[in-house]
């Protein structure tokens, strides 16, 4: 398989703070790949490069190209970012926030789209004049991940979509996630806490610690290593 996302060497730094000390990590077309590692390790900060909401240095390439400049860029260049916290607009209707989802595209077929994702997340459609703020957090969750797929993004930067949720809820968008990527190809870089979680559907993990890349491989050999696992995923 070929590397659809690289970085090679990347430092960011929030003013006098540098999160990044120089990760280098590559993710091939089609694969679903995790970034773990404690509080602080700098997995959101490792997104925010790729993504370009984090001032960086290094080099990150996409599809083969140079990846440059701020979010509007990354977005056209064909991948999109789920952050922490979802962003959902939560004044808007669900179906203003997937409209919103879909702004770096020219074309037309939103309808033909929103019906598309309906088959991971039927309630879309049922709910598409609810409020979004007035969604449960796992809906607001899976709304997030719905309006990212409607710019058809090549690559589907998640971040932390466990976050606040129930353990059922949690494994319901995992299962989905897997299934956009088996049945769709999508390819998808996910940051969690939850290792175990992450494990059961990446494919191969990065454990970052401070800064760094710590320890990498498959999900396998990660999850079969206890000193791994004892050091680094807690559990
Ligand atoms: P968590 O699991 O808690 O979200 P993380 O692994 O995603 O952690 P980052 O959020 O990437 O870690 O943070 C990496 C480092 O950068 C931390 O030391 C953090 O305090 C620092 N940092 C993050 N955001 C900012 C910011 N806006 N301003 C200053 N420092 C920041």
């Amino acid at each position: 398989m070929t590397a659809l996302l690289e970085l090679e060497d990347v430092e960011a730094r929030y003013g006098p703070v540098q999160a990044l000390h120089g990760i280098t990590l590559e993710v091939a077309e089609g694969e679903i790949v995790a970034v773990l590692g404690a509080n602080g390790a700098g997995k959101t900060t490792t997104l925010r490069a790729v993504s370009g909401t984090v001032r960086r240095s290094g080099r990150i390439t996409f599809a083969g190209k140079s990846l440059r400049g701020g979010p509007e860029a990354v977005a056209r260049a064909g991948i999109a970012h789920v952050p922490e916290g979802r962003g959902t607009f939560t004044e808007l209707s669900v179906t203003e926030n997937l409209r919103l989802g879909a702004y770096t595209r020219r074309d037309r077929g939103l309808k033909a789209d929103i019906e598309r994702l309906a088959q991971w997340f039927p309630w879309l459609l049922e709910r598409s004049n609810q409020q979004a703020g007035t969604l449960s957090g796992g809906e607001q969750q899976m709304l997030a991940v719905a309006r990212a797929l409607m710019a058809r993004p090549r690559l589907l930067l998640l971040d932390e979509p466990s976050l606040g949720l129930a353990p059922m809820i949690v494994r319901e968008i995992f299962r989905i996630v897997r299934e956009l990527n088996e049945r769709e190809g999508l390819t998808v870089l996910v940051v969690e806490q939850d290792a175990r979680i992450a494990l059961r559907t990446a494919a191969r993990a990065y454990v970052l610690e401070v800064g760094r890349v710590a320890v990498s491989g498959t999900s396998d050999e990660l999850q079969e290593n206890e000193s791994v696992r004892r050091s680094y995923l807690g559990y």
